[in-house]
Order: C-alpha cells, then structure tokens, then sequence
C-alpha cells in the first residue's frame, strides 16, 4: 500500500459524520443524564482502507476496530498509533495474530480462546483487555444460539473464572451484538443485568461494548461505555 496524498474531500466528509457521530453520543447521554466522557467511541473501518483509518486518527479518534485478522493486521501495521480493537468472531489459531497488535479483544467466547491469547500474549509480554462476547441471539423457544458468536448468559462466570490466574489477559466487561431481527433495546437490558452481576465479583470488569450505527441510542441508555460504530462514520458497507 502507498501512502496517496491525502484525500481533502474524504477528509471532509469523515470529519462531518465523526461531528455528527459525537452529537448523537451527547444527545443520547443528556436524554438519560449520562456523561459523554465516559464512553469510548471506536471507529469500525472494517472493508474501508487503512488511508481513512488513518484520517479518523488525525481527526481526533484514537480507538479503532476491525472484525477480520487478515485485514485488521494490514491496517494496525500502517495505523501503529491507534489503539486497536478486535471485535469479530476469532479463530483459535488466529490468537497468536491478534495477540500482536490488539489492545482490546471483545469477541472471547471460548475456554481454548483465552489460553490461546495467555499464551500469546506472555510471548509478545503484551497485557490484551478483554471483553468476553455474551450472545443476545438465543431463540427460547429452541436454544440455538445465533451465528455471530458469544456465549449464553449462564457461561459467562466460568470464562471470567478461568481467566483470573491469567497474567497476560485483563478481564474488562461484556460484548455483544443486538439480535438480528428483534428490538435491540430488550437485549441491552439484559446485557447490563449481566454486567452488574458480573462486577460484583469483578469491578474491574466495567466495560460494556454495546451499540452499533443503528442503535447506539439504545446502548447508551442502556448503560454502554464502548460504541462500535462502522456506517455512521465511514459509510454503508456492501456487506460484512
Ligand atoms: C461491523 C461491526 C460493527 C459496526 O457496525 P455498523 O452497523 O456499521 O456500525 C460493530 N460490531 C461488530 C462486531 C461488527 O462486526
């Protein structure tokens, strides 16, 4: 990839939306009497190129994130001063990639998971922030899960657990996405109950990553103090 000039319009135009993104984030929070300065906003850049990665940085957005390690790698080698954030589904075998330029992964749903990040993470001497993925999907009436990952509710305690003799590996909240196709806001409650419950035993375990483009409103209210936020910021993806 060769640095091009920089590109004055497409600037321009994610300076507008990081204004317009930063104006819903403070309309939501004064709505439920929330501080903005608590919430991390994390710029999505997932099938965009690393030159607009690097616009948003020079924009004032310091967080970061991609949902595949192929691409993810690629951007944090040319965006070093981000601090970047896994947030897709992640294979075992991917851990020791991840592991290399993540300071956050929120997608941990597996016991093997977190012993291939310890593990990666002690080679790199690297400390990851993680947020285990908690999956919002599961249908009552047959408890299949949903395929974009995350564990049910009632698996969340043994991951924190497992996690605690961990040197490497800093447990700091819950993930999720909102279901596909039912309203977000149901989903969100449960997951800051799930919270709450979480940091009785582990206050540490303050973050709560929640809210996309569509429903950061919803997240915030609900109690959310990381935002992933893709379209709103970069524009419709064709997919992913
Ligand atoms: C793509 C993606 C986002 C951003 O979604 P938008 O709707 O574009 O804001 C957030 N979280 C995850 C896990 C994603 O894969």
């Amino acid at each position: 990839m060769n640095a091009a000039p920089p590109d004055q319009a497409r600037r321009a135009q994610l300076a507008e939306r990081l204004g317009q993104v930063r104006e819903r984030i403070e309309t939501a929070c004064q709505r439920v009497g929330r501080d903005s300065a608590e919430i991390t906003l994390i710029g999505i850049t997932k099938t965009y190129p690393a030159s607009d990665a690097e616009l948003l940085l020079e924009l004032g957005l310091r967080d970061l994130g991609e949902n595949r390690d192929q691409e993810a790698k690629v951007k944090a080698a040319a965006v070093p001063n981000a601090r970047w954030h896994f947030v897709g589904q992640l294979q075992r075998n991917k851990a020791n990639s991840v592991a290399a330029y993540a300071d956050v992964v929120h997608s941990v749903d597996r016991p093997e998971l977190i012993v291939a990040l310890e593990r990666a993470a002690a080679r790199y001497q690297r400390t990851l922030d993680i947020l285990v993925q908690v999956s919002l999907d599961e249908r009552p009436d047959t408890g299949v899960l949903g395929p974009r990952g995350g564990v049910i509710p009632t698996q969340v305690q043994a991951l924190a657990r497992q996690m605690e003799p961990c040197r490497w590996l800093r447990l700091r909240g819950l993930m999720a996405v909102a279901p596909r196709d039912s309203p977000a806001m149901p989903a969100f409650s449960q997951l800051s109950a799930l919270s709450k419950k979480l940091r009785v035993e582990y206050p540490m375990a303050n973050w709560l990553s929640a809210g996309m483009s569509g429903d950061m409103e919803d997240a915030i209210s609900c109690g959310a103090t990381h935002l992933r936020i893709g379209g709103a910021l970069l524009g419709k993806r064709a997919q992913g």
